[in-house]
């Protein structure tokens, strides 16, 4: 079974996402190779060494600068196929999401999506993925000769391994794309992501008002966190709605995860229910959240984070 890793990079720089299938595709022991689709290639080529990557193939354009759904699909399956592949490994991002039922469609390959657990069984992949909010995870098994496997961020740790690549450039045929991505506005510069945060402090209603907001943001940048919000925040427009987490914002599976003053609905449990520790500050001691918390603070949240804020900051001396 030959494993074909999608690698997704943003600005010049790879997505931790693509390391983590690279590490993936290591764990399953299976041969694999990884794509690469751009226009400006050499740095990213010196990040995949670190990885332990042995083969990499760069399709490279000058027209391939900016994202174009069905161009990059196209690419992406004709490299499945020119690469030998079985299995197409991609990251369950925005990306993943836009690109990996396209390119499905073009190979007639069956596809699992948002998977947190792939492994290989009797020669064929073993994959547990939630469904249903999470309220029900799924072990599926894909029969079509190319599978397509998008992996849940923060899911796999992604482990260096240096190696030194071969590296094959692979200028594609590149005609007019029907859509193509002109400019990206980012938000905030610098702001931490929470799809690929290892921490998240999140704050909910309990919150009371975005003029409180200030001590989820000390709390998240003395752990050195990303900033998340539940629903009920974001449409107050307290928050960004690129803090959401849950079924209509983002799934994160950070390796902790602060819910500050949010309750636990079920719509926000289906977004970071996967996260490996989860706390929760709550004042009612009923509250859904701690059915699911590792640890559980029943208190105000407006006694208990600026006593966090306190005791982090004497811990680094601040
Ligand atoms: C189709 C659909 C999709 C949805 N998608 C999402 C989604 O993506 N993400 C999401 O989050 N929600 C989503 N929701 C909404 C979800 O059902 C909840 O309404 C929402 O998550 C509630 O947000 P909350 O926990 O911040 O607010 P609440 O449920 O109002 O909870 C506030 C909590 O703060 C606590 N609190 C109050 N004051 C204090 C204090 N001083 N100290 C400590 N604790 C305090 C309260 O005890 C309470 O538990 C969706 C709903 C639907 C129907």
């Amino acid at each position: 079974m030959k494993i074909l890793v999608f690698a997704e990079h943003r600005e010049g720089q790879l997505r931790k996402i693509a390391f983590e299938n690279i590490t993936l595709a290591k764990k399953l022991g299976q041969p694999f190779e990884v794509a690469v689709i751009g226009a400006e290639v050499q740095e990213i080529a010196e990040q995949l060494g670190k990885y332990g990557v042995e083969k990499v193939v760069f399709y490279k354009s000058g027209k391939l600068d900016k994202y174009s759904a069905d161009g990059y699909a196209k690419i992406l399956a004709d490299a499945v196929q020119k690469q030998g592949a079985d299995v197409l490994l991609m990251g369950a991002t925005s990306t993943g999401k836009d690109l990996a039922p396209r390119v499905s469609a073009i190979l007639n390959a069956a596809m699992a999506t948002d998977c947190t657990q792939v492994d290989i069984e009797d020669d064929n992949l073993k994959i547990i993925r939630p469904m249903y909010a999470g309220k029900v995870h799924a072990t599926i098994r894909l029969t079509s000769p190319i599978k397509i496997v998008t992996v849940r961020p923060n899911v796999y740790s992604a482990a260096e391994a240096p190696a030194t690549a071969a590296v094959d450039t692979v200028e594609p045929q590149v005609t007019d794309f029907k859509t193509v991505v002109k400019e990206i506005i980012s938000g905030a510069k610098g702001k931490l992501d929470v799809t690929e945060a290892d921490i998240i402090v999140s704050g909910g209603r309990g919150m009371k008002g975005p003029e409180n907001w200030p001590m989820i943001e000390e709390l998240a940048s003395l752990f050195g966190a990303a900033n998340g919000a539940s629903r009920a925040a974001v449409d107050a427009g307290w928050r960004p709605h690129d803090e959401q987490v849950g079924q209509t914002g983002k799934t994160v599976s950070p390796t902790l995860y602060i819910a500050i003053g949010i309750s636990g609905a079920i719509q926000h449990l289906a977004g970071m229910s996967s996260s490996k520790y989860i706390v929760a500050i709550n004042k009612d001691a009923d509250a859904p959240i701690f059915k699911f918390a590792d640890y559980g603070i029943a208190a105000d949240l407006f006694e208990v984070v600026p006593r966090m804020i306190e005791e982090l900051k004497a811990e680094k001396g601040m």
